[in-house]
């Protein structure tokens, strides 16, 4: 999507050796109208895959998931991270380890919100070693669901997640790939 691509130069910056920062329009700070554009690719990509449910984590999932939902129609679940007392004792839940804590933590989706008749597109912001997204499809095939793909808006292919994710035979779909970061600039894939 060349539009993200033109919007991670500009805004984007670089934390070395390997995180990117869009704070500026995609997890801190939103961009709502740049989102929906992401939401209406994500649409285009996965359209005809008859999605029922989109499944994220919180928290920078969430916009994103849910600017891709309006497209689909269809309801946005998001993997809890946090212990809370309104939280169903029903649970599906997984342990991730964290990318960006370098920490594990439990995430929790509510077993009503997944059904075995569900069609459901994974959606996350960024793909780094997969722990997050492999989590997820763990999650949902436990409901019964079928994961029909998943969708991440920066896949960083120097790490390797996606390959683990495509090699289980799942559709991954990223928006914008970056191959490597060069001292402060970030190369794409074509
Ligand atoms: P993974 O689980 O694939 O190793 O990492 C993906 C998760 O870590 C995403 O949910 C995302 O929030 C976070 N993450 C991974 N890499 C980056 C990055 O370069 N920048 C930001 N902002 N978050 C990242």
């Amino acid at each position: 999507m060349e539009a993200l691509k033109q919007k991670i130069l500009q805004e984007g910056s670089i934390r070395l050796p390997d995180v990117i920062k869009v704070d500026s329009f995609l997890n801190h700070q939103i961009d709502t109208a740049f989102l929906d554009e992401i939401g209406r690719e994500f649409y285009v990509l996965f359209g005809g895959e008859n999605i029922t449910k989109i499944v994220t984590i919180e928290a920078s999932g969430i916009a994103i998931g849910c600017a891709a939902a309006r497209h689909f129609g269809v309801p946005v679940v998001f993997a809890k991270k946090h212990e809370n007392k309104n939280m169903d004792e029903d649970v599906y839940q997984v342990t991730i380890h964290s990318f960006t804590k370098n920490t594990d933590y439990v995430a929790k989706i509510a077993r009503r919100f997944l059904d075995p008749s569900d069609r459901v597109l994974i959606i996350d912001d960024f793909l780094a070693n997969g722990e997050a997204a492999s989590g997820l499809v763990r999650m949902v095939r436990s409901s019964g669901a079928e994961v029909a793909g998943v969708g991440i808006v920066i896949e960083k292919s120097f790490q390797n997640g996606g390959q683990k994710l495509r090699d289980q035979g799942i559709r991954v779909e990223s928006l914008a790939v970056i191959e490597k970061i060069k001292e402060d600039e970030v190369i794409f894939k074509d």
